[in-house]
């Protein structure tokens, strides 16, 4: 049983049954799946030359999932900050990536941003960005596991040169995901300002025939209502809902400007939510009212957004900030407790990806995605409860192992695989090139 671990934490939430908190268990696993959760003193019994891993001070959870990201980004953290979405955008990002975007680039901040997850806790993540090949590449080195969608976006850049090659460059990239047993591909328009309805239309045919989801930027901001309100002569939900798009295979990120029609009409299609808390308070964007849509049936999962407008990918902290959003804007302290945070951070977002039956929860069959995180230092002690000291305490920083598909990647807070000491290197090389640019 040499290829058999058995790991004795202090606590165990297995997220699913709902609000579980073990003591005294042991979760096993094998090769790359769980093959058990029971009482230790059984697990020592039952697998006697299993591998023990025991974490005395630690609870041990799946892999938070983070449901939007743009990981490339991490290269501009701090870049350019305290604007308004589309000023931030327009006057100061999408200059800067028309100077800096290539492979190199999309690499080296993939894998920052993949380093800093898995370190986080976080051991899988939905991504779009520009060289989605690149952004793999980073990531499986990492050994993250990931969704990964290309952009598609009607004006050209120095990955596709208009809406059509767009497209045709993220066929081929999911062509070639449907090898990669920890990468799942699809289809980023980015948003309904910038994709064409025959793009969307294309998308969509496509999507349906490779069951590739849609990752889509929606209602982010007033000022993209107004836009669209003038551009369309409606609002950009009435025109996704007019394209055919709406289904439980789109994964709708931000939607912070809903009117009470909107939320029926997205409820009876059962569409994704993707609620990015900290990017929507930086950019004084708005707020998703996710208890109601979540009240209604809906799905509501959490993602960090691109670090340039976070400014990290620390999933517990955007986990406590969904939780402690829902409370201020309601006036009521009992929206989004504890553990329905901790849902939103691990089995909502495997099922946002479409990979409840795989991640998301920490049962036997599943694959061995796992997090612990150290209630040692003073600022986690006394724990009256592990899960609220999870949300409402834990930082990334607390995160002290992740396993993905049963390999330990990251063991008491060293990277087993990962040459840090040149990504370091590579990171300090782009911030002289992209400091030039200024
Ligand atoms: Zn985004």
């Amino acid at each position: 049983m040499a290829d058999i671990t058995r790991i004795i934490p202090r606590w165990i939430a297995p997220v699913i049954p709902r609000e579980t908190v073990l003591e005294n268990h042991a979760l096993v696993i094998k090769g790359k799946k769980i093959l058990d959760l029971l009482p230790a003193v059984e697990a020592e019994k039952r697998y006697p030359d299993s591998h023990p891993v025991r974490l005395e001070n630690h609870l041990l959870i799946p892999g938070l999932v983070n449901s939007h990201g743009h990981a490339a980004m991490s290269l501009l953290r701090g870049y350019a900050d305290d604007y308004d979405l589309m000023t931030w955008l327009t006057d100061h990002i999408w200059p800067a990536e028309a100077k800096l975007v290539e492979d190199a680039f999309v690499y080296s901040g993939a894998r920052l941003s993949a380093a800093e997850m898995l370190s986080g806790g976080t051991t899988c993540a939905a991504d779009s960005y520009f060289f989605p090949e690149s952004t793999a590449r980073a990531f499986l080195e990492v050994g993250l596991r990931s969704q990964i969608t290309a952009p598609i976006i009607h004006f050209s850049n120095s990955w596709a040169n208009n809406e059509q090659n767009h497209i045709d460059k993220t066929r081929a990239f999911i062509n070639w995901s449907d090898q990669q047993e920890l990468i799942t591909a699809g289809f980023a328009p980015h948003a309904p300002y910038s994709v064409s309805n025959s793009g969307f239309a294309q998308i969509l045919d496509y999507a349906a025939d490779t069951n590739a989801p849609i990752h889509l930027h929606l209602h982010e901001s007033a000022g993209e209502i107004q836009d669209h309100l003038s551009n369309h002569g409606c609002r950009p939900l009435a025109r996704i809902n007019e394209l055919g798009l709406l289904s439980p295979r789109l994964q709708l990120v931000h939607m912070t400007q809903l009117t009470p029609e909107e939320v029926s009409l997205i409820a009876a299609e059962g569409v994704q939510i993707a609620h990015c808390p900290q990017s929507n308070m930086k950019l004084g964007s708005g707020i998703c009212p996710i208890t109601t849509l979540a009240a209604k049936g809906l799905n509501i999962s959490v993602g960090t957004d691109g670090a340039a407008s976070n400014n990290d990918l620390d999933m517990l902290q955007e986990l406590r900030s969904a939780a402690l959003l829902a409370k201020v804007s309601e006036n009521n302290p009992c929206a989004v407790d504890a553990f329905t945070a901790l849902e939103m951070g691990t089995i909502n977002g495997a099922r946002f990806l479409g990979l409840e039956q795989t991640i998301g929860s920490l049962e036997a069959g599943k694959s061995a995605d796992l997090t612990a995180i150290n209630f040692n230092d003073f600022s986690s002690q006394p724990v009256y409860h592990p899960i609220s000291q999870l949300i409402y305490t834990a930082t990334a920083q607390h995160v002290t192992h992740t396993w993905v598909n049963g390999k330990l990647l990251y063991d008491n807070q060293q990277f087993n695989y990962l040459d840090t000491k040149q990504v370091r290197a590579d990171i300090q090389q782009w911030q002289r090139t992209i400091k030039a640019l200024k």
